[in-house]
């Protein structure tokens, strides 16, 4: 940016003019990129509209990987994000509070939210309650079978807002909706590995039971019913009784969640439980996608309360 004026002016001028070539040579084809802007609050959500949008769309997250969306609070560069999407794909159900006040003070007039938990229970997806809090557990799309229910809402959303991508939204479902019937089974074979008897998940905090659902575990307890909803001393001595009585071998701590990771590190101790860990909706390079958090947590259920650990 160091040239004089009379160059800038030029470098310019063929910017603008070789921009108009490329958007007249693809407004003569069937697939014109129209480029809608779509933000989720879940780096995950980001993950499954990215694979059903393709290159038609740029989807970004609101959420770094590895954030706590129960807690997270948006920076003004959040705020910019907001106004340019033309879709965001929230949560809701009380997942993240304080980034859908932010989204629904910012959001441009034109474009849409989908809050996808809402939307999947009125396509009739059934809840489980939240303990401790009341109202639906908004972690629904820890069932694959219900994350396909969300993928299924982002394609017919991004249609809605993009009509002339409809058949490639489609068409990018179907491949993906198969992926999450495939990794559906892929749970359900690798936690056969865990006896019947020891199909128990205690985490740190409440967000295992669609999970649990899926793949016919119970969730024997938790550290934190809700963000800074600290444990209290009857609630460690009752997790430790818990792990005792049940005779639980290993307990599973979270990326996001550091205070409540060690205090259930600390009563794994007092208890004599192995610590592994489960993922709930933070991602990391770990597990970098939707399907890798689903795949891993069954692998790591099956890893350290399998038979073959024993
Ligand atoms: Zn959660």
């Amino acid at each position: 940016m160091t040239g004089p004026p009379s160059s800038r002016v030029l470098a310019l001028f063929l910017v603008v003019a070789v921009a108009a070539i490329v958007a007249g040579c693809s407004d003569d084809s069937d697939d014109a990129s129209t480029e809608i802007n779509v933000v989720t609050t879940l780096p995950l959500f980001a993950d499954i509209a990215s694979n059903l949008a393709g290159d038609r769309a740029v989807v970004d997250s609101l959420l770094p990987p590895g954030a706590d969306p129960h807690t997270f609070e948006p920076s003004p560069s959040d705020v910019r994000k907001i106004t340019e999407a033309d879709v965001i794909f929230a949560n809701g159900l009380g997942l993240e509070p304080s980034l859908l006040r932010v989204i629904g003070a910012n959001i441009s007039s034109g474009a849409v939210l989908v809050e996808l938990a809402e939307a999947a229970i009125s396509a009739g997806v059934s809840t489980l309650s939240a303990t401790g809090l009341g109202g639906p557990d908004p972690h629904l799309w820890m069932d694959p079978e219900i994350g396909n229910e969300y993928a299924a809402i982002v394609r017919g959303t991004l249609s809605l807002a993009d009509p002339g991508g409809s058949d490639t939204y489609s068409g990018n479902y179907e491949t993906y909706a198969a992926t999450l019937d495939d990794t559906a089974q892929y749970m359900r074979d690798t936690a056969a590995a865990v006896p019947p008897d020891d199909r128990l998940i205690i985490t740190t905090h409440d967000a295992f039971g669609y999970l649990a659902r899926a793949i016919d575990f119970e969730v024997a307890g938790f550290v934190a019913s809700g963000p800074g909803q600290d444990a209290s001393p009857d609630d460690v001595s009752g997790l430790i009784t818990t792990i005792g009585d049940l005779g639980i071998a290993a307990v599973f701590t979270e990326p996001q969640t550091s205070v409540e990771t060690r205090t259930l590190e600390q009563i794994a101790s007092d208890a004599g439980a192995e610590v592994c860990e489960l993922y709930s909706g933070a991602l990391d390079g770990t597990v970098r996608t939707y399907v890798e958090l689903l795949r891993f947590d069954a692998e790591e259920l099956a890893r350290c309360l399998g038979d073959a650990g024993e």
